[in-house]
């Protein structure tokens, strides 16, 4: 039988580019530039995904979904996320937590941590305090203390049902 309970973890990293919106957390947050990717970039929600598999044991998000695949061209992460969590039930496992810290050093993300928050737990089917969302600069260090992109570290458990 399966372990009542499982832990997985994600991260992922984007470039900011001019011209793009910019995605985090299935909300669209108000900046100059956006994240380049494949997809429409939303790199928390990628984060988020590959932490939901990994906490079920199943293939990682560059698996289900390749990014030389067209059909993912301009994909919305929300329903890429979703789809995850299709595959998460069906290997008998229900969202239990997630855990995000959001590396930034720009836009300051203090005023949307809670909307990234709510809009994660609403694609998990969680209560919002079964998801936190924590934004942390890179106190001017490297490309992410550059602002050259954003990255996140995400980690969820999964419930066996
Ligand atoms: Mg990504």
């Amino acid at each position: 039988m399966p372990e009542a309970m499982r832990i997985g973890i994600g991260y992922d990293i984007h470039r900011l580019v001019d011209g793009r919106p910019l995605l985090l957390g299935g909300i669209q947050i108000d900046y100059d530039r956006g994240l380049l990717g494949h997809s429409d970039g939303d790199v928390v929600l990628h984060a988020v995904t590959d932490a939901m598999l990994g906490a079920a044991g199943l293939p990682d998000i560059g698996d289900l979904f390749p990014d030389t695949d067209p059909a993912y061209e301009g994909a919305d992460s929300r329903v890429l996320l979703t789809e995850a969590v299709v595959k998460v039930r069906q290997a008998g496992f229900v969202p239990n937590n997630v855990d995000v810290i959001v590396h930034a050093e720009k836009p300051k993300l203090t005023e949307h941590k809670k909307l990234m928050a709510a809009s994660i737990a609403a694609l998990l089917g969680l209560e919002e305090s079964a998801v936190c969302v924590k934004a942390k600069t890179n106190e001017g260090l490297g490309p992410l203390g550059h602002a050259q992109g954003i990255a996140c570290s995400a980690v969820a458990s999964v419930r066996h049902v």
